[in-house]
């Protein structure tokens, strides 16, 4: 087991790479996308099955995780891995998206962010220097910088005010962090879809020097051909030798398209929320197992996939189990989501490693392009 944190790049294919994040508690392979545990828990699973969907880290989120069980109540527990069993590395964002998108009463000044609980209206603070020993107090592996996103569209000031504030965070974030081996602080570059506002981000990040670098901003309404407009560039701005993390991304295509312009990491909470409203993601598109073409197929949603929902039920059980709200509807679903997901990116991997990611890439839409089997 390595004492510290360290990112090494293995192969390359056009901007696509290959890598591993080494942490005390485990290895990342990269590109890898990380399902979301937001309250402690990848909604539906247990965290031995969200291993075996082949993930090697989870995101946890501070805003929820502060607010209840609380941080101080998790670290007395001893710490975020040992409270919901899950001993592998553990991303956390820093808050401030989620208390942009989610809480009530916002007040924004230079200091932080004040606002009020979703939960019960309880007030409460979050600066750079909160954030910092919120996540430290989760134990967290990989600790993002907080910052202010936006949300789009917004004017071209907002953007830019918004930015240079996150980068006086960003270096408040660094100071109050501080030296702790085995974990590492992640900036975020932010600056919407203004090439040089994205520029001026990444310079003053790489500036003040982080472990690795998030791509913020994005996936907030401007559309896939926009988010790759902006990866076009963006990821040239940052370290070659560092991890990029392109936050809450997104389908499988945006991932895929992702990948293709040099990101590393990914999160998002569509495949596990997805299995839980009966949207399923296969290697032919998309489908709805609440439809009632699915009602008496006795098919499995995937007949190539290995996953215990394909391998086991057919699609009229899980037509029916939906239908019924049955528990194991959102557990079977949530399971085959996530284990395509990490599908995708193993074989991202395997063809970025042989060279071939285009190949790759051409039969992955091709196959999407078919669309689900034909009913019975
Ligand atoms: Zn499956």
């Amino acid at each position: 087991m390595t004492q510290g944190f360290a990112f090494e790049l293995g192969a390359t294919d056009g901007q696509a790479r290959t890598g591993v994040i080494r942490t005390p508690r485990g290895d990342v392979r990269t590109p890898a996308f990380m399902p979301v545990g937001t309250a402690a828990t990848v909604k539906a699973m247990m965290p031995e099955s969200v291993h075996e969907t082949g993930a090697d880290i989870l995101l946890g989120n501070t805003y929820h995780l502060m607010l209840r069980p609380t941080a101080e109540r998790i670290d007395a527990l001893g710490g975020l891995h040992r409270f919901m069993n899950w001993e592998r590395p553990i991303l956390t964002d820093s808050g401030g998206f989620q208390v942009m998108s989610l809480a009530g009463l916002r007040k924004l000044t230079e200091a932080g962010v004040t606002f009020k609980s979703h939960i019960d209206g309880s007030k409460h603070e979050l600066t750079p220097e909160r954030s910092m020993e919120i996540q430290r107090l989760l134990g967290s592996d990989i600790v993002m910088c907080f910052d202010e996103c936006p949300a789009l569209p917004a004017s071209d000031d907002e953007v830019a005010r918004a930015m240079r504030l996150s980068m006086r965070w960003a270096a408040r974030s660094k100071d109050a962090f501080g030296d702790r081996p085995g974990h590492a602080l992640f900036g975020i570059m932010q600056g919407g879809v203004t090439q040089e506002l994205r520029e001026e981000s990444a310079s003053a990040l790489v500036e003040i020097g982080f472990d690795g670098y998030a791509i913020g901003g994005l996936a907030v309404g401007e559309g896939q051909a926009a988010m790759f407009g902006v990866l076009d560039y963006a990821t040239g701005y940052l370290p070659e030798d560092k991890p990029r993390y392109l936050m809450g991304v997104g389908k499988p295509d945006d991932i895929v398209g992702a990948v293709k312009r040099g990101v590393d990491m990914m999160d998002c909470v569509l495949p596990s929320r997805s299995g839980r409203t009966g949207q399923v993601f296969t290697r032919r598109g998309v489908l709805n197992i609440k439809n009632a073409r699915h009602q008496d197929d006795p098919r499995p949603l995937d007949a190539a996939c290995t996953c215990p929902a394909c391998r086991k039920y057919s699609r009229a059980y899980l037509h029916h189990v939906f239908r019924s709200q049955e528990i194991i509807s959102s557990m079977l679903l949530t399971w085959h989501n996530l284990h395509y997901y990490q599908e995708i990116m193993a074989g991202m991997r395997a063809a970025i490693a042989a060279g071939r990611f285009d190949a790759w890439e051409a039969a992955f839409h091709a196959q999407r392009a078919e669309g689900d089997i034909a009913a019975i």
